[in-house]
């Protein structure tokens, strides 16, 4: 038997395997919560599509998610970019919808030719 197939090699190479991402997983926990308390450290936030609960007596923006209190100016700029993607997609669409009215303009042309086409054939008698 060589020596990597030995049942005992081989579950000592897999507990050593083990302990070496158990110790992997333990430092990029660390390092993971580290990073984490520095975005938080910057006021940074990152809730994504929570949306945004606006008070306007307090004159106030909340996260609906984590309930942070958020910069107005922030939020602005996230409104002003979902309004330009939301218009950007709707040109999209107007724009599908004149090459389908195309489109379809050509099958009713191709429909009548071939109806006429039949009707010839039938009055030929063929
Ligand atoms: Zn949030």
């Amino acid at each position: 038997m060589s020596i990597d197939k030995d049942p005992g090699v081989l579950s000592l190479a897999k507990r050593l395997e083990m302990s070496r991402l158990k110790d992997e997983n333990a430092r990029l926990r660390v390092e993971l919560a580290s990073r984490v308390q520095a975005l938080d450290a910057t006021g940074a936030h990152y809730c994504r599509n929570a949306g945004v609960l606006l008070d306007e007596t307090s004159r106030t923006a909340t996260c609906r998610g984590c309930e942070k209190t958020r910069d107005l100016f922030d939020v602005l700029l996230e409104y002003a970019h979902h309004e330009r993607n939301f218009a950007f997609a709707q040109k999209d669409k107007q724009n599908e919808i004149k090459r389908l009215a195309v489109e379809l303009l050509e099958l009713k042309k191709e429909r009548a030719n071939l109806r006429a086409a039949i009707r010839r054939g039938k009055a030929s008698g063929g």
